[in-house]
């Protein structure tokens, strides 16, 4: 009797070390803690459903480019990446087309919004977003007169409130209109830590009554830069000329061995920052900027001004 209940304990403390080996071995190949599991479920269910807010883009900068003035960078050794930027829009038939273009090419690019047309085609400028691309603030009117502080803060802040009111996006890059930096808003970004971003290649399409596709893509080509930011728009005028010149452009770049980047990418490259000609622009003379607003005051509303670029009216 004695010996069968020492046989039916061993036979018990063998089944109970097999089971305890299984569980050991079970708990090894478990995926997770069931508490995180339980944890991950709750939160799930607790969620709030997807709101505008939870769509918010951030376009911000690094530190060292916050507040500054920005016309180009430049790269480590080898790096050949340029930035393909688009002011004026968003505006109808045109930014779509160069979001089709860019599409196709693989290309994510950098847009510079007047918000009273981010007002009038809020469904454009959410392709835009969809699409992938940074945005950045370009003002309210795209004035190119002095502003006291106050409407020159209006101009940026305003902006910036239609841009993210529309398409929930929050952008510390700024283009001042005409590259200006010395009648208000540049300052205002600058103080705001925004990047005050101008450009290193102008197509001048700006200039779009008297040029060609083929003049556009040889200033781009021209004036491309390892680290540049080449200056193109899709809105504010006929951007016939800039469409058909675009994929060239991109043809053009990438046969001299570009890689194509949005403008915080390309100030994410860890290149220095080459200041924009601020120091002749701030000098601008009252007799030039007279001379770009008379010309602003001769043409039709949404046209630009056919004054030279400050860049060329530097001293
Ligand atoms: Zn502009």
């Amino acid at each position: 009797m004695l010996k069968r209940k020492s046989f039916v304990r061993q036979r018990l403390m063998f089944v109970a070390l097999v089971f305890a080996v299984c569980s050991f071995t079970i708990a090894l190949n478990w995926p997770g803690p069931p508490t995180a599991k339980l944890a991950r479920i709750v939160q799930r269910s607790i969620s709030p459903p997807l709101t505008q807010l939870e769509r918010v883009s951030s376009f911000t900068v690094p530190e060292e480019f916050q507040g500054k003035i920005i016309s180009q960078t430049t790269l480590p050794l080898r790096e050949k990446a340029i930035a393909l930027t688009f002011d004026d829009g968003p505006w109808p038939r045109t930014t779509e087309q160069v979001l089709d273009i860019l599409k196709q090419n693989d290309i994510k690019a950098t847009f510079f919004w007047i918000s009273k047309n981010v007002k009038n085609r809020p469904e454009i400028a959410q392709l835009v977003v969809d699409a992938g691309h940074v945005i950045g603030n370009h003002t309210w009117h795209h004035w190119y007169k002095r502003m006291d502080p106050a409407t020159a803060a209006r101009e940026i802040e305003d902006t910036a409130a239609q841009i993210y009111e529309t398409t929930g996006v929050k952008t510390f890059l700024f283009r001042p209109p005409g590259g200006i930096l010395n009648n208000g808003p540049a300052s205002y970004a600058e103080q705001k830590n925004y990047a005050v971003m101008t450009w290193s290649a102008d197509s001048r399409d700006w200039f779009y009554r008297r040029t060609s596709p083929s003049v556009l893509v040889n200033n781009v080509l021209k004036e491309a830069r390892p680290g540049g930011i080449v200056l193109m728009h899709d809105g504010g005028g006929n951007r016939s000329k800039t469409v058909k010149a675009l994929p060239e452009i991109i043809a053009g770049l990438r046969q001299r061995g570009y890689k194509f980047v949005t403008v915080p990418e390309l100030l994410a490259l860890k290149g220095s920052p080459e200041e924009a000609p601020a120091t002749s622009l701030s000098k601008l003379k009252d007799r030039e900027l007279k001379l770009m607003s008379r010309a602003r005051t001769t043409v039709g509303a949404g046209k630009k001004p056919q004054v030279k670029q400050p860049q060329q009216l530097a001293d």
